[in-house]
């Protein structure tokens, strides 16, 4: 990947430009797939103007990208625990499942504790479930029903 553009940013970590990782992507994904999603344990950023963003998606081209790497205490020199590997591993499959929702045209979910909340830090990812409320496959229905009509 010869266009893949990066810099070096936190205690010289090297970090890696999504828009690139999302064009390669493109390049990849299979005409019957639904989408095609880029899993790093590499920091990530956005443009010139970011410090990071944990991951983005281009829905309409299928392709999404997104990194693991700050949901690692080590990340930010901090210690790891005993239950680590479990966290990472649970905030990832989190993140995965409320992207691939979006992926499916599903919205931030407000009404219960769905795993289609919104979150803005890493505190309100671990308090949200790693599922969906009882809405969720209704307003994706909806949304599907909505879609076909052009809407
Ligand atoms: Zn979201
Ligand atoms: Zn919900």
């Amino acid at each position: 990947m010869a266009s893949l553009r990066a810099r070096s940013r936190v205690r010289g970590r090297r970090q890696y430009r999504t828009g690139d990782l999302l064009d390669a992507l493109q390049r990849r994904i299979p005409a019957e797939a639904y989408c095609l999603i880029g899993v790093t344990q590499a920091d990530l950023y956005p443009g010139p103007s970011w410090n990071f963003v944990f991951g983005e998606a281009r829905f309409f081209e299928r392709v999404g990208v997104y990194s693991f790497a700050r949901y690692d205490p080590a990340f930010y020199d901090e210690p790891r625990a005993a239950d680590t590997a479990t966290t990472i591993l649970r905030r990832g499959c989190k993140l995965m499942a409320h992207e691939i929702g979006h992926m499916f045209a599903i919205d931030h979910c407000i009404h219960n504790h769905c795993v289609m909340n919104g979150s803005n830090s890493l505190e309100e990812t671990d308090r949200s479930p790693p599922h969906p409320c009882p809405l969720v496959p209704a307003q994706a229905a909806r949304d599907r029903r909505l879609r076909r009509r052009g809407a």
